[in-house]
């Protein structure tokens, strides 16, 4: 795609926008061409809409001008979404931050794209509310991009992802048509799924510009339990076990080796970790009611202990203890890039009790290869984080990385997985789709696509397997 045309764009962008709104200068404009990748592409602007009309208007003029739009929120994501890779503009919602409405009595929000992720729980947590979609990025993550990616996070094994509470969204298209799908009913069955297609689309279809949700009364206790195997597929039995007793707990994560060691170096006075684990399995249950929720610990606790591999096991005394086992497994990310090396991510899904089996496999594939790779994630819902580290420098290791990559795409698709469970396609895992995705399928993306932004300038490149690797099969 060229465009030469981007100083006109200024101009008329200036006509509706504040000086300060329309980003030009190379060093502030640094801060809009990263995410929580370590890729970098620089845009020719940004701009920082605060309504839906000017978000139209931007739109409107970058598609008379053939200028492609990519929209970002607080740059956490994990596959590259948001990165303007054929530069152009970046069109940032972090300014478009209000709680338009608490409705209680619909247990309704509605609230606009910018919203930062863990502002949002602060306010609901003054009503007693709160909004389960709430990923471990929290204190930076926008809801637009959340929606954007559908994203998950612990507790989606008991409440589900962000899709399960997005009753309707505003949002603008790549002309700069403003649309309202879905609405603030619980039911809505007129038509195709606009808001489903719409979540999870990384910013390919259309710019998000409000967002209506279902909220839930905030659960009043907890309890967690944390244990110690000295074998990954113990974890897969004791994890079945829980499920099998008829328990539903809010959050099961897991750890493996190589991560529980990582948080080891990291932080400093981490009482309750044990090294020496092949795994760790950590399990929280909430409710409303104290009784239930203690009797629903106990017997996690008493079951589990029993279960074969486990070498410890403990529940917290409090919500204070049950916070410092947290930390052992909020710090993994962090923890695992204090090692400073490079490193690849993947974040894969499988069904729910092949979870072990994989890390098992990926821990097999890396004997003898000079990258370490770290297993952690979600234990309850599948979701596995693996982090693969490397030299880049090291020619062969990142080699090895590549070739590692693959291997666990592959073995996750053959048993039955998915490519991402969370953190999205973006510029990551597109060259893998092919091996989820059949050539039809594919092409039914494409035309969405292409019925969404018939000129191709909404958020370019991403999603879609550069052509050089498609057709796999012939
Ligand atoms: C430490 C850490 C922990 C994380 N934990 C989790 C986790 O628990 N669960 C999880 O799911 N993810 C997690 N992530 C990944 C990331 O935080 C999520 O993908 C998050 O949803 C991205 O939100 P964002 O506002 O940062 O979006 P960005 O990174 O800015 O953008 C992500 C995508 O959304 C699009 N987008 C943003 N705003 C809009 C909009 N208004 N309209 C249309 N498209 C838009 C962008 O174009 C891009 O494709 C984590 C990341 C980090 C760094």
């Amino acid at each position: 795609m060229k465009y030469n045309n981007i100083n006109e764009f200024v101009t008329e962008l200036k006509i509706f926008l504040k000086e300060e709104q329309v980003i030009l200068d190379k060093e502030n404009l640094f801060h809009y061409c990263y995410d929580a990748t370590e890729m970098r592409f620089m845009p020719d602007v940004a701009v920082l809409p605060v309504n839906t009309e000017e978000v139209s208007k931007i739109m409107k003029l970058a598609y008379e001008n053939d200028i492609p739009v990519t929209p970002q929120g607080g740059r956490t994501g994990l596959s590259g979404g948001a990165l303007p890779v054929k530069g152009g503009v970046v069109l940032s919602l972090l300014r478009m931050n209000r709680i338009l409405e608490i409705d209680k009595k619909n247990m309704q929000i509605v609230i606009e794209p910018g919203v930062i992720a863990a502002d949002l729980q602060k306010e609901l947590n003054e009503h007693n509310l709160f909004f389960p979609p709430d990923p471990s990025s929290t204190v930076e993550s926008t809801l637009g991009g959340n929606v954007a990616e559908n994203a998950g996070y612990t507790r989606a094994v008991k409440y589900g992802v962000t899709r399960d509470y997005v009753l309707g969204l505003e949002a603008v298209l790549p002309n700069g048509d403003i649309i309202h799908v879905g609405g603030r009913t619980l039911k809505n069955v007129t038509g195709y799924d606009l808001v489903s297609l719409l979540i999870g689309s990384e910013g390919t279809l259309a710019v998000v510009t409000k967002i209506i949700c279902k909220v839930l009364p905030k659960p009043m206790f907890r309890r967690t339990c944390i244990f110690y195997l000295d074998d990954l597929i113990a974890a897969a039995d004791l994890v079945a076990s829980v499920f099998e007793s008829g328990i539903t707990p809010c959050a099961i994560e897991f750890m493996d080796n190589y991560s529980i060691n990582c948080v080891g170096d990291y932080l400093s006075g981490m009482e309750f970790l044990r090294r020496d684990a092949a795994v760790l399995v950590l399990i929280e249950v909430d409710g409303n009611h104290r009784g239930a929720t203690d009797e629903e610990a106990h017997r996690i606790l008493e079951s589990g202990s029993t279960q074969k591999g486990v070498i410890e096991s403990r529940l917290a005394k409090s919500d204070e203890e049950a916070d410092k086992l947290w930390r052992i497994r909020r710090e993994t990310l962090p923890a695992l890039k204090a090692k400073g090396k490079d490193h690849l991510e993947a974040d894969v899904v499988v069904p729910r009790y092949q979870l072990s089996f994989l890390a098992r496999a990926i821990k097999e594939s890396e004997t003898d290869k000079m990258v370490k790779v770290a297993t952690f994630g979600h234990a309850g819902d599948g979701n596995l984080h693996v982090t693969i580290q490397y030299r880049k420098r090291n020619f062969s290791e990142l080699e090895e990385a590549n070739e590692l990559l693959g291997e666990i795409y592959r073995k996750t698709v053959e048993m039955g997985g998915k490519l991402t469970g969370e953190h999205g396609v973006g510029l990551t895992v597109k060259n893998y789709m092919w091996l989820q995705m059949s050539p039809v399928e594919i092409a039914l993306m494409k035309r969405i696509k292409q019925a969404f932004d018939p000129k191709g300038l909404l958020n370019p490149e991403k999603i879609f397997p550069d052509e050089e690797t498609e057709n796999p099969a012939g």
